[in-house]
């Protein structure tokens, strides 16, 4: 006869002084594990003869119930006990200094791009997104630049498959794609900020990749006068208010006239410094009145259609803003420097 009580007991007298989880772990696989006690009393149950099961096999089953709730409750004891004595021994002291966590900040340059979206976008003008992996007829052709044409030379592409695929040199071709869509039938306000890339040395005012912030207007009797105007308007915002534009005579391909566009230097109001080189103006963009030619390979009549095109290096706008002199820091990952953007800002 299997005496129950006295292996309760023992386990009992086993577990009382346990303050260990993993001790008691390891006495209740001496009493329930596969090769334990009462197991092993389970499996001895199979020798006897069926009059000795039924009155052994109910004891057995009983003390297992009751030996597996005593660990039980010795361990939830355990438990207790250990968070009783972290909760005691562990304060937290909240005069202590904070860990300061670094926060991110966005791009100087996605910045200023966003300040012009903005702005002309309560000009009615969209923002436009095209493919940086383009086509020749786009980037120049369909902008009055022949194959073979010598002011190719001055953008070097990066041809990319044959003289047909190549990386876009200028944003440009997003405007012809434009027109096209719009099939000569709508007027178009757009804006078409992205990257370019050229073939050029890295340093500090040149690099293989740069932005730029192009729009194109095209509706009817538009004039160079409203080009003007809304440069006038973007400079403004820009620079302040008392920028004056000035419009020198320039040539381009897919606009005529064409223009460069100065403003009076905003650091010595037009005296003379180091930024300005002492002409107390600054170029920042090219414009002009969109060709015919260009409209006529859009799809827009010439006769009935008229408009105009401006480009900024978004680079260079940023530089005269935040005072910068090298571009290549709006590419890199220093943090040090990325944050002494975020100074130059809030000057
Ligand atoms: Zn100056």
């Amino acid at each position: 006869m299997i005496d129950a009580n006295k292996i309760k007991e023992e386990v009992l007298s086993e577990i009382k002084n346990v303050t260990n989880a993993k001790i008691l772990y390891d006495i209740r696989v001496k009493y329930l594990g596969k090769k334990g006690i009462i197991s092993e009393l389970l499996a001895s149950l199979g020798k006897l003869s069926i009059e000795e099961k039924k009155l052994q096999g109910p004891i057995i089953n009983t003390l297992k119930q009751e030996v597996t709730k005593l660990f039980d409750e010795k361990n939830k004891e355990i438990e207790l006990n250990i968070l009783n004595e972290k909760l005691k021994n562990e304060k937290i002291d909240i005069s202590l200094p904070s860990t300061k966590i670094p926060l991110g900040s966005p791009n100087i340059l996605e910045k200023l791009i966003e300040e012009v979206e903005e702005l002309l976008m309560t000009l009615g003008y969209d923002v436009v997104d095209g493919p940086e992996i383009e086509e020749d007829k786009y980037n120049f052709e369909m902008l009055n630049i022949p194959k073979g044409h010598p002011a190719r030379d001055a953008q070097d592409t990066f041809y990319i498959k044959d003289e047909e695929i190549l990386l876009r040199s200028q944003t440009s071709p997003v405007q012809v794609r434009t027109m096209l869509e719009n099939k000569g039938e709508n007027p178009i306000r757009m804006i078409c900020p992205g990257k370019t890339y050229r073939r050029d040395d890295d340093d500090a005012t040149h690099s293989h990749q740069f932005m730029q912030i192009e729009g194109l207007l095209v509706d009817k009797d538009i004039s160079l006068s409203d080009l003007k105007g809304t440069i006038d308007v973007i400079v403004k915002k820009l620079f302040g208010e008392d920028i004056i534009t000035r419009f020198r005579p320039s040539y381009y391909q897919f606009t005529e006239p064409s223009v460069e566009v100065d403003i009076s230097c905003f650091n010595c109001k037009g005296n003379g410094c180091h930024i300005c080189k002492h002409t107390g103006w600054i170029t920042v963009a090219g414009a002009g009145v969109v060709h015919p030619n260009v409209l006529r390979m859009g799809g827009y009549d010439p006769k009935i259609w008229s408009g105009f095109a401006f480009g900024f290096g978004a680079e260079r706008l940023a530089m005269l803003k935040y005072g910068i002199d090298d571009l290549r820091v709006f590419y890199n990952t220093d943090l040090r420097e990325l944050k002494t953007f975020d100074r130059k800002e809030s000057d």
